[in-house]
Protein backbone atom coordinates (compact mmCIF):
# COMPACT_ATOMS: atom_id res chain seq x y z
CA UNK A 1 0.00 0.00 0.00
CA UNK A 2 2.70 2.46 1.03
CA UNK A 3 4.54 1.85 -2.47
CA UNK A 4 1.25 3.00 -4.39
CA UNK A 5 0.59 5.79 -1.61
CA UNK A 6 3.67 7.99 -2.95
CA UNK A 7 5.36 8.47 -6.33
CA UNK A 8 6.92 11.41 -7.78
CA UNK A 9 6.50 12.93 -11.60
CA UNK A 10 9.25 13.22 -13.92
CA UNK A 11 9.11 15.98 -16.79
CA UNK A 12 9.92 12.02 -18.75
CA UNK A 13 7.12 10.24 -17.72
CA UNK A 14 4.83 13.64 -18.27
CA UNK A 15 5.96 13.35 -22.07
CA UNK A 16 4.15 9.86 -21.68
CA UNK A 17 6.80 7.59 -22.56
CA UNK A 18 6.93 4.06 -22.19
CA UNK A 19 9.64 4.17 -19.31
CA UNK A 20 8.28 3.41 -15.67
CA UNK A 21 11.58 4.25 -13.91
CA UNK A 22 10.98 5.22 -10.80
CA UNK A 23 12.57 8.75 -10.95
CA UNK A 24 12.46 10.45 -8.30
CA UNK A 25 12.62 14.26 -9.49
CA UNK A 26 13.29 15.49 -12.98
CA UNK A 27 16.68 15.83 -14.38
CA UNK A 28 17.82 19.50 -14.12
CA UNK A 29 18.97 20.20 -17.51
CA UNK A 30 20.42 23.62 -16.07
CA UNK A 31 23.31 24.79 -13.57
CA UNK A 32 20.48 25.51 -10.81
CA UNK A 33 19.45 23.34 -8.30
CA UNK A 34 15.86 22.74 -8.96
CA UNK A 35 13.07 23.97 -7.08
CA UNK A 36 11.67 21.42 -4.79
CA UNK A 37 7.87 21.45 -5.00
CA UNK A 38 5.42 19.20 -3.12
CA UNK A 39 2.12 18.82 -4.49
CA UNK A 40 -0.70 16.49 -2.55
CA UNK A 41 -3.09 15.68 -5.53
CA UNK A 42 -1.78 14.14 -9.06
CA UNK A 43 -3.86 16.71 -10.72
CA UNK A 44 -1.75 19.77 -9.10
CA UNK A 45 1.48 17.56 -9.59
CA UNK A 46 0.90 17.14 -13.54
CA UNK A 47 -0.03 21.42 -13.61
CA UNK A 48 3.62 22.15 -11.09
CA UNK A 49 5.22 19.53 -13.57
CA UNK A 50 3.73 20.63 -17.16
CA UNK A 51 4.80 23.98 -15.91
CA UNK A 52 7.92 24.33 -13.79
CA UNK A 53 9.97 22.11 -16.70
CA UNK A 54 13.60 21.30 -16.27
CA UNK A 55 13.38 23.65 -13.21
CA UNK A 56 11.55 21.73 -10.55
CA UNK A 57 11.29 18.85 -8.88
CA UNK A 58 7.95 17.70 -7.85
CA UNK A 59 7.07 15.06 -5.68
CA UNK A 60 3.16 14.19 -5.21
CA UNK A 61 1.77 12.66 -2.26
CA UNK A 62 -1.32 11.23 -3.56
CA UNK A 63 -0.70 8.42 -6.05
CA UNK A 64 -3.24 6.17 -7.67
CA UNK A 65 -6.01 4.99 -6.35
CA UNK A 66 -5.91 7.30 -3.48
CA UNK A 67 -8.47 8.77 -1.28
CA UNK A 68 -8.07 12.60 -0.88
CA UNK A 69 -10.79 13.05 1.59
CA UNK A 70 -10.02 10.47 3.69
CA UNK A 71 -5.24 10.52 3.18
CA UNK A 72 -3.20 11.63 6.03
CA UNK A 73 0.14 12.55 5.60
CA UNK A 74 2.73 9.62 6.22
CA UNK A 75 6.10 10.44 8.15
CA UNK A 76 7.96 10.73 4.78
CA UNK A 77 5.22 12.91 3.71
CA UNK A 78 6.13 15.57 6.89
CA UNK A 79 9.73 15.30 6.10
CA UNK A 80 9.28 16.33 2.20
CA UNK A 81 6.73 19.17 3.01
CA UNK A 82 8.92 20.49 5.90
CA UNK A 83 11.88 20.70 3.34
CA UNK A 84 10.08 21.98 0.16
CA UNK A 85 10.28 25.48 -1.24
CA UNK A 86 6.60 25.21 -2.41
CA UNK A 87 4.26 23.09 -1.24
CA UNK A 88 1.04 23.27 -3.42
CA UNK A 89 -2.09 22.01 -1.49
CA UNK A 90 -5.78 21.78 -3.09
CA UNK A 91 -7.40 23.41 -0.51
CA UNK A 92 -11.47 23.90 -0.65
CA UNK A 93 -11.60 20.87 2.05
CA UNK A 94 -10.44 18.65 -0.28
CA UNK A 95 -8.00 17.20 2.12
CA UNK A 96 -10.28 17.23 4.77
CA UNK A 97 -7.58 14.90 7.37
CA UNK A 98 -4.56 17.21 6.48
CA UNK A 99 -6.03 20.49 7.25
CA UNK A 100 -4.75 20.63 10.79
CA UNK A 101 -1.00 19.85 9.40
CA UNK A 102 -1.10 22.60 6.18
CA UNK A 103 -2.09 25.23 9.72
CA UNK A 104 0.78 24.82 11.32
CA UNK A 105 2.97 24.29 8.05
CA UNK A 106 2.02 27.45 7.18
CA UNK A 107 3.91 29.08 9.89
CA UNK A 108 6.94 27.71 8.68
CA UNK A 109 6.74 27.32 4.80
CA UNK A 110 5.46 28.50 1.62
CA UNK A 111 1.89 26.60 1.10
CA UNK A 112 -0.24 27.59 -1.32
CA UNK A 113 -4.22 26.37 -1.68
CA UNK A 114 -4.27 26.35 -5.40
CA UNK A 115 -8.32 25.92 -5.63
CA UNK A 116 -9.34 28.53 -2.68
CA UNK A 117 -8.94 32.00 -5.54
CA UNK A 118 -11.35 30.49 -7.67
CA UNK A 119 -14.52 33.51 -7.07
CA UNK A 120 -16.82 31.68 -4.65
CA UNK A 121 -20.09 32.51 -7.32
CA UNK A 122 -18.25 30.18 -9.84
CA UNK A 123 -17.89 27.36 -6.84
CA UNK A 124 -20.87 24.43 -6.50
CA UNK A 125 -22.42 24.86 -2.90
CA UNK A 126 -21.67 21.57 -0.61
CA UNK A 127 -24.60 19.17 -0.31
CA UNK A 128 -24.36 19.08 3.17
CA UNK A 129 -22.42 21.99 4.74
CA UNK A 130 -23.83 25.11 3.73
CA UNK A 131 -20.27 26.99 4.81
CA UNK A 132 -18.50 24.70 2.10
CA UNK A 133 -17.92 24.13 -1.23
CA UNK A 134 -17.65 21.16 -3.64
CA UNK A 135 -14.02 20.46 -4.01
CA UNK A 136 -14.14 18.74 -7.13
CA UNK A 137 -13.33 21.49 -9.39
CA UNK A 138 -10.49 19.71 -11.75
CA UNK A 139 -13.62 17.90 -13.41
CA UNK A 140 -14.18 20.66 -15.67
CA UNK A 141 -10.87 21.42 -17.63
CA UNK A 142 -12.24 25.18 -17.98
CA UNK A 143 -13.08 25.92 -14.49
CA UNK A 144 -9.03 24.44 -13.85
CA UNK A 145 -7.61 26.79 -15.77
CA UNK A 146 -7.63 29.13 -12.67
CA UNK A 147 -6.16 27.09 -10.04
CA UNK A 148 -3.49 25.81 -12.80
CA UNK A 149 -2.82 29.84 -13.12
CA UNK A 150 -2.22 30.01 -9.63
CA UNK A 151 0.68 27.23 -9.76
CA UNK A 152 2.10 29.16 -12.72
CA UNK A 153 2.02 32.51 -10.27
CA UNK A 154 3.17 30.36 -7.41
CA UNK A 155 6.16 28.94 -9.51
CA UNK A 156 7.03 32.42 -10.79
CA UNK A 157 7.02 34.19 -7.80
CA UNK A 158 9.63 31.41 -6.06
CA UNK A 159 11.72 31.41 -9.27
CA UNK A 160 11.49 34.96 -10.94
CA UNK A 161 14.39 34.19 -13.45
CA UNK A 162 12.97 31.13 -15.10
CA UNK A 163 8.96 33.14 -15.15
CA UNK A 164 9.30 33.40 -19.05
CA UNK A 165 9.95 29.94 -19.26
CA UNK A 166 7.53 29.37 -17.13
CA UNK A 167 4.69 31.41 -18.71
CA UNK A 168 5.35 29.43 -22.41
CA UNK A 169 4.88 26.20 -20.35
CA UNK A 170 1.73 27.56 -18.43
CA UNK A 171 0.01 28.97 -21.87
CA UNK A 172 0.89 25.55 -24.02
CA UNK A 173 -0.91 23.67 -20.77
CA UNK A 174 -3.61 25.77 -20.37
CA UNK A 175 -4.48 25.35 -24.42
CA UNK A 176 -4.54 21.39 -23.89
CA UNK A 177 -7.59 22.01 -21.50
CA UNK A 178 -9.36 24.36 -23.74
CA UNK A 179 -8.68 21.95 -26.00
CA UNK A 180 -10.24 19.06 -23.72
CA UNK A 181 -12.68 21.34 -23.11
CA UNK A 182 -13.99 21.70 -26.55
CA UNK A 183 -13.44 17.93 -27.29
CA UNK A 184 -15.80 17.14 -24.20
CA UNK A 185 -18.62 19.27 -26.00
CA UNK A 186 -18.36 17.50 -29.02
CA UNK A 187 -18.26 14.17 -27.79
CA UNK A 188 -20.68 14.58 -24.54
CA UNK A 189 -23.70 16.48 -27.18
CA UNK A 190 -23.64 13.07 -29.56
CA UNK A 191 -25.26 11.08 -26.21
CA UNK A 192 -28.71 11.20 -26.44
CA UNK A 193 -30.32 13.55 -24.59
CA UNK A 194 -32.61 10.77 -22.48
CA UNK A 195 -29.13 9.07 -21.52
CA UNK A 196 -27.59 12.34 -20.10
CA UNK A 197 -27.14 10.53 -16.72
CA UNK A 198 -24.06 9.89 -14.87
CA UNK A 199 -24.30 7.36 -11.67
CA UNK A 200 -20.92 7.22 -9.92
CA UNK A 201 -20.19 6.19 -6.91
CA UNK A 202 -19.48 9.40 -4.98
CA UNK A 203 -20.37 12.86 -5.93
CA UNK A 204 -17.30 13.97 -7.71
CA UNK A 205 -18.69 15.04 -10.73
CA UNK A 206 -20.88 18.05 -10.02
CA UNK A 207 -18.69 20.11 -12.08
CA UNK A 208 -18.59 17.84 -14.66
CA UNK A 209 -22.42 17.67 -14.86
CA UNK A 210 -22.59 21.56 -14.66
CA UNK A 211 -20.44 21.67 -17.39
CA UNK A 212 -21.84 19.73 -19.75
CA UNK A 213 -25.40 19.54 -19.52
CA UNK A 214 -25.50 16.20 -17.30
CA UNK A 215 -27.41 14.65 -14.49
CA UNK A 216 -24.94 13.52 -11.72
CA UNK A 217 -26.13 11.23 -8.88
CA UNK A 218 -23.76 9.50 -6.57
CA UNK A 219 -24.42 6.92 -4.19
CA UNK A 220 -22.18 8.87 -1.29
CA UNK A 221 -21.74 12.39 -0.88
CA UNK A 222 -19.73 14.90 -1.95
CA UNK A 223 -16.95 13.70 0.60
CA UNK A 224 -16.16 9.71 0.28
CA UNK A 225 -16.29 9.22 4.59
CA UNK A 226 -20.41 9.04 4.58
CA UNK A 227 -21.81 5.36 4.19
CA UNK A 228 -24.29 5.16 1.11
CA UNK A 229 -27.45 3.76 3.65
CA UNK A 230 -29.74 0.58 2.04
CA UNK A 231 -32.33 3.56 1.35
CA UNK A 232 -30.33 5.49 -0.64
CA UNK A 233 -29.34 1.75 -2.86
CA UNK A 234 -33.11 1.22 -2.89
CA UNK A 235 -33.95 4.08 -4.14
CA UNK A 236 -31.01 4.26 -6.76
CA UNK A 237 -32.28 1.33 -8.10
CA UNK A 238 -35.49 2.54 -8.25
CA UNK A 239 -33.83 5.83 -10.94
CA UNK A 240 -32.34 2.98 -12.88
CA UNK A 241 -35.61 1.26 -13.68
CA UNK A 242 -37.70 4.03 -14.08
CA UNK A 243 -35.25 6.23 -16.20
CA UNK A 244 -34.07 3.13 -17.96
CA UNK A 245 -30.61 3.80 -17.28
CA UNK A 246 -27.80 1.70 -19.14
CA UNK A 247 -24.93 2.02 -17.69
CA UNK A 248 -23.37 3.27 -14.22
CA UNK A 249 -19.37 3.86 -13.69
CA UNK A 250 -17.63 2.69 -10.82
CA UNK A 251 -14.32 5.04 -9.28
CA UNK A 252 -10.46 4.13 -9.61
CA UNK A 253 -10.64 5.99 -5.66
CA UNK A 254 -13.60 4.18 -4.48
CA UNK A 255 -14.62 0.84 -3.40
CA UNK A 256 -16.86 -0.41 -6.20
CA UNK A 257 -18.90 -2.56 -3.72
CA UNK A 258 -21.91 -0.09 -3.78
CA UNK A 259 -21.89 -0.03 -7.49
CA UNK A 260 -22.26 -4.04 -8.16
CA UNK A 261 -25.34 -3.43 -5.11
CA UNK A 262 -27.19 -1.65 -7.83
CA UNK A 263 -26.46 -3.56 -10.69
CA UNK A 264 -27.53 -6.72 -8.96
CA UNK A 265 -30.20 -4.62 -7.46
CA UNK A 266 -31.89 -3.70 -10.97
CA UNK A 267 -31.35 -6.91 -12.51
CA UNK A 268 -33.39 -8.30 -10.03
CA UNK A 269 -35.76 -6.03 -11.14
CA UNK A 270 -35.72 -6.96 -14.79
CA UNK A 271 -33.30 -3.91 -15.56
CA UNK A 272 -29.82 -4.81 -17.02
CA UNK A 273 -27.39 -2.09 -16.09
CA UNK A 274 -23.79 -2.50 -17.20
CA UNK A 275 -21.03 -1.52 -15.76
CA UNK A 276 -19.79 1.78 -17.90
CA UNK A 277 -16.34 1.91 -16.93
CA UNK A 278 -13.90 2.96 -14.57
CA UNK A 279 -13.58 6.74 -13.95
CA UNK A 280 -10.38 8.70 -12.23
CA UNK A 281 -12.24 10.85 -10.34
CA UNK A 282 -10.25 12.15 -7.66
CA UNK A 283 -6.75 10.46 -8.48
CA UNK A 284 -5.02 10.07 -11.96
CA UNK A 285 -4.01 6.81 -13.64
CA UNK A 286 -0.36 5.15 -13.44
CA UNK A 287 2.20 7.24 -13.21
CA UNK A 288 4.47 6.94 -16.59
CA UNK A 289 0.69 6.60 -18.44
CA UNK A 290 -0.86 8.95 -20.65
CA UNK A 291 -4.12 8.35 -18.13
CA UNK A 292 -1.28 9.32 -15.34
CA UNK A 293 -1.74 12.79 -16.39
CA UNK A 294 -4.15 15.26 -16.22
CA UNK A 295 -4.85 15.50 -20.03
CA UNK A 296 -4.88 11.73 -19.84
CA UNK A 297 -7.21 11.21 -16.85
CA UNK A 298 -10.11 13.90 -18.28
CA UNK A 299 -9.50 12.10 -22.02
CA UNK A 300 -10.27 8.90 -20.30
CA UNK A 301 -14.02 9.93 -18.61
CA UNK A 302 -14.54 11.87 -21.14
CA UNK A 303 -14.41 9.41 -23.58
CA UNK A 304 -15.47 6.29 -21.50
CA UNK A 305 -18.85 8.43 -20.22
CA UNK A 306 -19.57 9.29 -24.10
CA UNK A 307 -18.99 5.56 -25.53
CA UNK A 308 -20.77 3.80 -22.63
CA UNK A 309 -23.93 6.20 -22.82
CA UNK A 310 -24.37 5.86 -26.67
CA UNK A 311 -22.12 8.49 -28.03
CA UNK A 312 -19.82 8.86 -30.76
CA UNK A 313 -16.13 8.93 -29.53
CA UNK A 314 -12.76 8.66 -31.73
CA UNK A 315 -11.13 4.88 -30.63
CA UNK A 316 -8.46 6.25 -28.81
CA UNK A 317 -9.71 9.62 -27.11
CA UNK A 318 -9.01 13.35 -28.23
CA UNK A 319 -5.14 12.77 -28.40
CA UNK A 320 -5.45 9.15 -30.12
CA UNK A 321 -3.45 7.99 -26.86
CA UNK A 322 -6.06 5.84 -24.89
CA UNK A 323 -4.99 2.58 -23.89
CA UNK A 324 -8.51 1.52 -26.20
CA UNK A 325 -12.28 1.61 -25.14
CA UNK A 326 -13.52 -0.85 -22.78
ZN1 LIG B 1 -14.10 13.17 -4.03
Amino acid sequence: MSLTRRYSLSRRQFLASASALPILSAAPLRAAAPLQVVATTGMIADAALAIGGTSVAVRGLMGPGVDPHSYRQTRSDIVAMTRANLVLVHGLYLEAQMEDFFEDLRRRRNVVAVAEEIPRAELRAHATYQDKFDPHVWMDPALWTGPVSVVQRALSAAMPEAAEEIAVNAERYIATLRRLDAYAREVLLTVPEPERVLLTAHDAFGYFGRAYGFEVVGIQGISTESEAGLNRIRDLVRLLVDRRIGAVFVESSVSDRNMRALVEGAAAAGHQVRIGGELFSDAMGVPGTYEGTYPGMIDHNITIIAAALGGKVPPRGMAGLLKGSS
